[in-house]
C-alpha cells in the first residue's frame, strides 16, 4: 500500500531544460519535484525540503558535484542519492559512489531509465521498512542498528546509509551461506534497471571499514571469489 504522502524528489542540475523535462516527467509518474541550479542552492534547498531522493548533476557552476555529494550524505545519511553526469569513466563512477551516491546514471540517459531507476531506489526503502529485525545485531566488535542505520564500536558511533544497511541485512538474514552479487543486487536495488555489480562491491568496501573489518583479510564480510559474500558473525 503506497503512503498517502508524495516521495520528494531534489534535482540538482544547472541544464534548465534538463531540469524542466525531469520536473515533468517525475511529477507526470506522482513525485513532489523541487529543483536548484547550484550546488549551494541544492544544499539550501535540500534542507528546506528534507527530500527522499536526490539527483545530482557532477559538474556544477559553483562547486564540484562529488562534494556537494559528500556533504549531503554526511547531512542525511538516509536520503538516495542518484549521480547524473557526462561522465562515464569507472573511476568517477566509483568515486561517486565513495563520496556516498547510492546509484550513478551518466547522460545521454533515456527519461524512462532514470525513472525505472529511482523507483527501484524507493522500492528497496519500502522493503526495508517491513522487514527490519528489532534491536542491534552484533558483527564482530560492532554493535549495527539495522533500523536507525548506526554502527556502534565502543564510544564510536557511525551512521551507515540505506544501501549499506540493507547489504548488512540481507547478508545477516543468511549469516554462513554465501550470497551472490546478482542476488544483493536483485534483493536490495531491485531487479528494474539497477545498478552493476560494481556498486555492490563498492558496498561491501564501505561496510567492512565502518565494522572495522580488515579488508585485506576480512574475518567478518568474507569475498567468495566468482560469487559472492558470506557474513561470518
Ligand atoms: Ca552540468
Amino acid at each position: 500500500m503506497m503512503s498517502k504522502v508524495k516521495q520528494r524528489v531534489l534535482i540538482i542540475e544547472d541544464e534548465p531544460d534538463l531540469v524542466r523535462g525531469l520536473t515533468d516527467a517525475l511529477g507526470f509518474e506522482g513525485y513532489e519535484v523541487a529543483s536548484a541550479l547550484t550546488g549551494d542552492d541544492g544544499i539550501r534547498a535540500a534542507r528546506a525540503q528534507k527530500p527522499d531522493c536526490i539527483i545530482l548533476d557532477l559538474m556544477l557552476p559553483d562547486r564540484n558535484g562529488f562534494s556537494v555529494c559528500g556533504e549531503l550524505r554526511r547531512m542525511y545519511p538516509r536520503v538516495s542519492i542518484l549521480i547524473l553526469s557526462a561522465r562515464s569513466q569507472e573511476s568517477d563512477i566509483i568515486r561517486g559512489l565513495e563520496a556516498g551516491a547510492d546509484d550513478y546514471v551518466t547522460k545521454p540517459f533515456g527519461v524512462g531509465e532514470l525513472i525505472a531507476r529511482i523507483r527501484s531506489l524507493f522500492r528497496a526503502i519500502r522493503r526495508q521498512a517491513v522487514s527490519s529485525p528489532r534491536g542491534p545485531i552484533l558483527v564482530g566488535r560492532a554493535a549495527v542498528d539495522l533500523a536507525a542505520q548506526m554502527v556502534v564500536i565502543g564510544r564510536k558511533q557511525e551512521a551507515l546509509t540505506f544501501f549499506e544497511a540493507e547489504c548488512l541485512r540481507i547478508l545477516h538474514g543468511r549469516a554462513g551461506s554465501v550470497v551472490s552479487r546478482e542476488e544483493l543486487l536483485q534483493e536490495v536495488w531491485g531487479a528494474e534497471g539497477g545498478p552493476s555489480s560494481r556498486t555492490v562491491d563498492n558496498v561491501i568496501v564501505k561496510l567492512r571499514r565502518k565494522l572495522q573489518d580488515d579488508a585485506k583479510k576480512p574475518k567478518h564480510i568474507l569475498t567468495v571469489y566468482g560469487t559472492g559474500y558470506k557474513l561470518v558473525l
